[in-house]
This record gives C-alpha cells, structure tokens and sequence, in this order.
C-alpha cells in the first residue's frame, strides 16, 4: 500500500467518505503531499494528516426567525472551527440551500491551506447556514441574521474565531451580523470582516478576491513564460463579488473579459464586459442577467437549457484565460476539452474548487497553466487579515496601501508555490506546489505546538 493509500485509509475512518465534495479536496492533498510524507519521516510519525482532517469542532444550531407573513422558519446554521495552528480561526460564511455539514467542512478544510499560504497568522474555519437570502427581504435577511448570531456570538471572539463572507453573505449580512454581536456583547471588536468601510471595514475588501484573483494569473504566467494578460480575451463564470471584481481588474488592465454567467444563463459580450452595468444588476439590484443583454442588444444570453448537459457554454466561449468564480465543481472535463480545444492557456480558479479533479488532469496534461483557488482566490482572505490589523490598530489604510499589499502577497503566494513545486520534483504544478506549501507551515506549528 502507497503512503497516500495507508493516510486516505485513515481518514476514512473518521466518517469523512460519505461527504463527498470534502472527500474530493482530502484526496486531492494526500495525493500531493505523498513526495513529503515519504522524504520526511516526522509527519507521519506525528501522524498529521489524521489530526488535520478532523476539525477542532463542529458547531451546529438551529436558527428559528419570523418570516415578513408571521411564519416560523427554521433553518440550521454551522460554524466549523478547523484547525488554528496558524492563528485565530478564519474563513467565511456561506448561506445557500446547499450548504450542509460536507460542503462546510470541504470549505473549511481549504481554507486552512490557503490561510497557511498566505504567510499571516490566521487559522482555518468556515461555516454558514441551509438559509436562502435570494428572494427575502431585507427585513428577513436582518431577522435571520441576528437569529444566527444569538447562537455563534458564543464561540467567535477577535482572537479566537473571525468570520467574514463567502456565497450569500455580503456587505449587508455582514453589517446586520456584526450590529447583533454588538448589541449581545457590548463589544466593538473587529469580530467579523468584510464590514463596510464606514464602520470599521478595509478599503478593497469587496474587489479583493476578484483582483488576487487577476495578479495571481499576472505572475503565473510570467513565471511560465508566457504572454500577459493585456489585450487577451478572458472568460469568467459567476456574476456574484468575486466574478464581477475579476472582470473589473481585466479591464483596467487591458484585457478583455467577454463572458459571465448566473445559475440561469451566459452572456457573451465581444466588446468586453460592461461592468458597471454588471455591478449594478447584479450587486446592487440582484437581478437576472437577462437584463444585461435587454440593455445591450448586441450582447448574447444563452440560457442553461440550450447547452448540452455536462458542459457549460461559458467555457466553449475561446478564451486565452479562463477564470471559474461561481461555485465548486463548475469546470468539468467536457468543459476543460473545449477550453483546450480553443486554445486557452490558463486557468485561475476564482470560486472554492470550481473544477472537478477530472478536469484538472486533462487540462495540466495539456499544459494549460493551471491555478488552484487555494493559491489564486486567496485574495479575499488576505484582505480580511489586513482588516482584522485594522481593526487591532485602530488605524485605516488607503487603498494604494492595500492594493499595494494585496499584490504584493498574491505575488509572494505564485512565487512560493512555484518554486515548492520545483522542490518537489512537480515543476509546473501548481495544485501540487500550493497542497505542499501550504500543509507543510500547518503540519510544521502543530508538531512545535504538541499534540
Ligand atoms: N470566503 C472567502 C474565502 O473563501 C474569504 C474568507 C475570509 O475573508 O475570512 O476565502
């Protein structure tokens, strides 16, 4: 039996085999780190990967709230606290109806690595609720949110968990979280961020994501050799904060970002994206994407049910770059097949494991330059930490300071990762590189820090 076979036998002994998107992220990690379990003997002696896939604690409630008719509703809400070797818990919070204790522990699972990676003291965490903000009131989201804080406000603390945003939760969640936290504890504290600016929030935190997203792909492919982004056509799947601030850095950058997409349908734009029609149909208004292209004629909407199953029309759109900013498992092999089939040269995941592991495969054998978003969307997480010191400091940066930082960081992040994966014999792989780097300063505090 192969290293990587004994530790995945391992880890199926702890219930993990019946989630299967957390499964996926485990499996993918064994595999890569297999080169460093074997040349170091002191994390398996430490037995690391067993302590790693088990999270400190998982934290799960019943959130009840009174919808805008008088009806009860129950929803449940989670907070998985993964490991905080690193520094306080970090990570966001997701309320979608698909989310259940799997996808949060797949979410949390990553969020420990890209925290690692990012070479600030934060640990890893992640956690959210089954509630649909999509269709309620504002009046319901608020209710709902201070709901869902009666119960975490016990277990989150600035130094102990601090959670931010991610699928669902935006600015608006974010604010009604924080002013119920507030009003439970007496405590103005950087508990939470992802605020907006005006109360204790980071200049850049909304584009942080999306524009990390753009750097991390500036400098992989001048590592790789290849040409920049100026002047190429890019796609982008989502339209959600991450998608439209990814389109927005291609545009100040010279790029042309083509396409987007909702749950419903693409939009293919040859004349590059209009983002501030983008932003305002879907950040500010939460509207389908159909508008866009009621407002420009010239643009197409291809609707879900005109593409053939399996595959997405967003990637059979030719593109020179790619970036997957919707949802995991988005980007599947059919879809990498025609990305290569048109000539793409990367691909940036921009969302939390957009591609199946199949996709991932077919696209590095055809040596499109791929980018894990455990390295590339660490952006948002980034920013977040800078917040948080912020926050400590009760200082305020300007936005050169933090674009500054936050290029700079995401640059350190593609350095690192290359060059782990030259050390390890996997030149090239970023996937690989970004597991070993990352697991490596976890694995490394959590053998000095005992058991
Ligand atoms: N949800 C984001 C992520 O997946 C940000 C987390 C944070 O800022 O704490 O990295």
């Amino acid at each position: 039996m192969t290293i990587a076979e004994e530790e995945i036998r391992k880890f199926e002994n702890h219930n993990c085999a019946e989630n299967n998107v957390f499964y996926q992220a485990m499996e993918e990690v064994i595999y890569s780190i297999a080169p460093l379990l074997q040349s170091d003997e002191k994390y398996r002696k430490h037995g690391i990967m067993e302590r790693l896939v088990v999270p400190d604690r998982v934290i799960k409630f019943k959130v009840t709230w009174l919808d805008d008719n008088n009806i009860i509703q129950v929803n449940t809400g989670y907070r998985i606290q993964f490991n905080n070797a690193l520094g306080p818990y970090k990570g966001g919070l997701r309320f979608h109806p698909t989310v259940n204790e799997g996808v949060l522990k797949f979410l949390g699972f990553e969020q420990i690595l890209k925290n690692s990676l990012t070479g600030l003291h934060i640990g890893g965490a992640k956690g959210g609720s089954d509630f649909d903000p999509k269709g309620k009131s504002d009046f319901e989201v608020m209710k709902f949110c201070s709901a869902y804080m009666t119960e975490l406000h016990k277990y989150i603390g600035a130094r102990i968990d601090v959670p931010a945003g991610d699928i669902g939760v935006g600015s608006r969640e974010i604010g009604y979280l924080f002013g119920e936290y507030k009003k439970i504890t007496s405590t103005y504290e950087g508990v939470l961020t992802g605020k907006p600016f005006f109360f204790g929030g980071s200049l850049m935190r909304p584009e942080a994501t999306g524009y990390g997203a753009v750097y991390f792909t500036e400098s992989m492919l001048e590592m790789e050799g290849k040409e920049p982004l100026m002047g190429k056509v890019c796609t982008v799947s989502g339209a959600g904060n991450v998608a439209v601030h990814a389109i927005e850095k291609l545009t100040q950058i010279g790029a042309v970002p083509v396409a987007c997409s909702d749950s419903k349908g693409t939009i293919y734009d040859s004349r590059g994206i209009d983002v501030e029609l983008l932003k305002d149909i879907k950040l500010n208004k939460r509207q389908s994407l159909t508008k866009y292209a009621e407002v420009h004629a010239e643009a197409k909407y291809i609707p879900i049910e005109e593409y053939p199953e399996g595959g997405h029309a967003v990637w059979d759109i030719p593109c020179y770059a790619a970036f997957p900013c919707a949802t995991q498992n988005e980007l599947t092999e059919i879809d990498a097949q025609n990305l290569i089939n048109n000539g793409c040269v990367s691909v940036t995941e921009g969302a939390n494991m957009p591609s199946t592991p199949e996709a991932i495969s077919l696209l590095q054998s055809h040596k499109v330059c791929f980018a894990p978003a455990k390295a590339a969307n660490a952006g948002g997480v980034v920013v977040s930490e800078f917040e948080m010191s912020q926050n400590a400091a009760m200082s305020k940066w300007g936005f050169a300071k933090v674009d500054e930082r936050l290029k700079e960081t995401m640059q350190m992040i593609c350095k690192r990762v290359a060059l782990t994966a030259k050390d390890y014999g996997v030149e090239g792989n970023y996937v690989d590189g970004a597991n070993i780097a990352g697991f490596k300063k976890v694995a490394d505090a959590m053998i000095a820090e005992g058991i």
